[in-house]
């Protein structure tokens, strides 16, 4: 099979298949698309290699979703709608199964979100998978990482930390290893990550500040602190432990809640006022939303071994021993 039959088979759909935004759809040397009238263009790109993000063997299914779901995770962090995306894939070589299960996971989750695949770009090479998704978002009202303040309360959502759990059982570093069925469970919060689309829209003109967690809770918290520039303090009796990992030696849950990465869910600050109805907004998105901290004026992170308390996170002071996952200081 040859580039151009590859791509018809599995990356051009019929035109009565799958959400339609561009003017000019995918087959033609440009697409063009038309955001809506007055709308902004929310752009983000991310890439997935063979070895560094994804193990060979991981379900070609799940890794589709998994390409498109972290780009779309991108665009909920901003509070932007999905439109469409592109997709540059490097190949090995042409393996049709593989082909179809990675391609039928992608579109489904694309479907689900109305986005379009709307053009990309096919090589011959080591196993990588480049997308670059694009969104709308009204003028000023995308979410950024610089707006959190002094007394805004800080928020995760979701169940941060399972990923983690399952790259260590994966891993074998896990003592005491996981059983069967929590490991399913886990692997598939790694394998195929839910991107909070709903919550990141829902929280336009609520949160102050926002960023998918990516590369460890702390780490990207860092980079809205020194971006806000404020500092923050944490209640590790506040944070959310999934069931899962509540079975986990304590040291092992905060491991993996504040340093996990790949967790993709949705970290943010809105004003203290705005509480019940950030609650309600994790809601209407069907995401549970947990407060954990209290953005503060003093620069750095404070860490509390307490719950929340009347003045926000108490207890005792932590030592912050986690530090985010960084690509090049890691290898
Ligand atoms: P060009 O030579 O003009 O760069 P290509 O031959 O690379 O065009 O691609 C032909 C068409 O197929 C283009 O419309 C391109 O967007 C689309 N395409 C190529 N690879 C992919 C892919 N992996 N997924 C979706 N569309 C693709
Ligand atoms: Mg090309």
């Amino acid at each position: 099979m040859g580039e151009f039959d590859l791509i018809a088979r599995y990356f051009q759909r019929a035109e009565s298949q799958g959400p339609r935004h561009a003017v000019v759809p995918n087959g033609d040397d440009c697409a063009v698309i038309a955001p809506a009238a007055g709308m902004q263009l929310a752009v983000s790109t991310d890439t997935m290699v063979e070895g560094r993000h994804f193990l060979s063997t991981v379900d070609p299914a799940r890794l589709g979703h998994k390409a498109l779901a972290v780009n779309l995770s991108d665009l909920s962090a901003c509070g932007a709608q999905p439109l469409a995306f592109t997709l540059a894939l490097t190949l090995p070589r042409v393996d049709e199964a593989w082909l179809a299960g990675f391609s039928s996971g992608l579109l489904a989750l694309a479907d689900e979100h109305g986005c379009e695949l709307i053009g990309g770009d096919t090589t011959a090479g080591p196993l990588a998978i480049g997308i670059t998704v694009m969104g709308e978002v009204p003028p000023g009202q995308a979410l950024l990482r610089s707006g959190a303040r002094p007394g805004d309360e800080l928020w995760v959502s979701g169940w941060p930390g399972e990923a983690r759990l399952a790259l260590e059982a994966f891993r074998g570093t896990l003592a005491p290893p996981l059983d069967g069925e929590a490991f399913e469970a886990v692997r598939l919060r790694m394998e195929r990550p839910t991107p909070r689309v709903a919550l990141g829209l829902a929280l336009r003109g609520l949160a102050t500040s926002a960023i998918d967690v990516s590369d460890g809770l702390l780490g990207d918290l860092g980079h809205v602190l020194r971006r806000s520039r404020v500092g923050a303090a944490i209640a590790l009796g506040a944070l959310p432990i999934s069931a899962w990992l509540a079975a986990r030696p304590p040291a092992q849950q905060h491991d993996c809640v504040l340093a996990g990465g790949d967790d993709y869910e949705l970290l943010f600050t809105a004003p203290a006022t705005r509480h019940a109805d950030v609650l309600a907004a994790g809601q209407a998105a069907g995401v549970p939303v947990h407060r954990i901290g209290l953005v503060q004026a003093d620069a750095g992170l404070r860490l509390r071994d307490g719950a929340w308390g009347a003045e926000g996170p108490q207890g005792a002071g932590i030592a912050n021993r986690w530090t985010s996952f960084d690509h090049f200081k890691s290898s």
